[in-house]
């Protein structure tokens, strides 16, 4: 005899963004404003796009912006998310666009989830819980307990009794169900006029029982600016960053030329080496790769390969700035410092920022210079040779 593992049905999600913005004080409607580099609307269909029990999200706006939101996500996201995501023209209310997106899930979906566009700090194990308390349950939502005291208070202000907080919950989204239940839900409030402002309450008026599960307190829902404000500021917290420290010394010989930074100095010495020996280069390469627990740039590019000989440092750095975006990290920012007594490199530091950040693809002032003399002592004061040092601070890009 064999068991059956019984596996939940293929999950949709349907994202009504209909909201107009009238109480953001925007002409831009919320969902399309930027947090943190990226719009909302797009944060929240990628947290969806990311759980792989979810087959398709379906995004309901008004006509008006249906080529904006299309235009907006076809830019953010990749290929493959994209072959996972519709846009649709919801309708009036919520629920009518509900029932908009309702229409453009295949048959084979079961379940259903409905969030909102403004919810984009929906995290993946909130979403799963929800999912899976929907296969169990029928219905579920994502809710918080209510942690405040509550007053109940008269037009006047004037407090008219305290209520008891036991058992009350704020209800958030996601808010799920077997999609025939949904449906049966969505047809009976549309035949008997009834208007909710969210999914439970359609469910419960259908008599259908709703399971609460616990949702997050960094799930907030953009409504007023500072909202905007209040998200950023939880995305910072939870920005994963890695730091680097890389230091080079190279010495000075005649016969050669003074690259540093990417910039040819004249000068009558240059610094000697396999490849262009531009410490400055290697000293931010060696930071990169440092963040990313990856060795040292003689590991990558070692002094025994003839294909390095002579070659521009810019390049070498160019190449761990694509393995640094492969690895799935960006630089943040980068501080150097040049340790050199002759010549003056003051007039030769912004041509160096533009190339190291050129190479990182980054904006130059993500990149500072700094150029110091050792006041005569040691090797670099002896204009024996010169030393660089850089440290690095790289950030999620999942997080761009
Ligand atoms: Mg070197």
């Amino acid at each position: 005899m064999t068991t059956h593992t019984v596996h939940p049905p293929p999950a949709g999600v349907i994202i009504p963004a209909g909201g107009s913005g009238s109480r953001f004080g925007h002409a831009t409607p919320k969902q399309f404003l930027d947090l943190a580099g990226t719009p909302v609307l797009v944060r929240t269909c990628r947290a969806f796009l990311e759980v792989a029990a979810i087959r398709l999200v379906v995004v309901a706006v008004p006509a008006a912006h249906r080529e904006a939101a299309l235009a907006l996500l076809s830019l953010h996201l990749d290929a493959d998310a994209l072959a996972r995501l519709r846009v649709t023209v919801g309708g009036a209310t919520r629920q009518d666009s509900v029932r908009a997106g309702l229409r453009e899930l295949p048959a084979d979906i079961g379940l259903v989830l409905v969030h909102d566009a403004a919810r984009p700090l929906i995290d993946r194990a909130t979403i799963e819980r929800c999912l899976e308390a929907t296969h169990r349950f029928g219905a579920a939502i994502a809710a918080v307990p209510v942690t405040d005291t509550l007053k109940q208070v008269d037009p006047d202000g004037r407090i008219l009794r305290t209520v008891d907080r036991s058992g009350l919950w704020q209800a958030q989204t996601p808010q799920g169900a077997r999609r025939n239940l949904l449906e049966r839900a969505s047809a009976e409030a549309d035949r008997t006029g009834l208007v909710c402002t969210d999914e439970a309450a359609l469910l419960e008026a259908a008599g259908i029982p709703v399971q609460v599960v616990e949702g997050s307190e960094r799930n907030l829902k953009i409504t007023r600016p500072g909202d905007l404000q209040v998200a950023a500021a939880l995305l910072e917290e939870a920005l994963p960053m890695r730091i680097g420290h890389g230091f080079d010394a190279h010495r000075l010989v005649t016969g050669r030329k003074l690259i540093l930074g990417g910039v040819t100095i004249e000068y009558e010495l240059g610094l000697d080496g396999h490849s262009d020996a531009d410490v400055v280069a290697h000293a931010l390469t060696d930071a990169l790769l440092g963040a990313l627990g990856l060795g040292d740039i003689g590991r990558h590019f070692p002094d025994s390969d003839p294909a390095y000989k002579g070659i521009d440092s810019l390049l070498l750095l160019t190449r761990v700035a694509q393995l640094t975006d492969e690895r799935g990290w960006r630089l943040g920012n980068a501080d150097l410092t040049i340790v050199c007594q002759r010549p003056r490199l003051a007039p030769h530091l912004a041509a160096m920022q533009t190339n190291l950040a050129r190479a990182c693809r980054v904006e130059p002032g993500a990149i500072n210079i700094k150029a110091t003399t050792t006041e005569k002592m040691g090797y670099t004061g002896r204009g024996e040779g010169i030393s660089a040092h850089a440290v690095v601070l790289l950030k999620e890009s999942a997080w761009k």
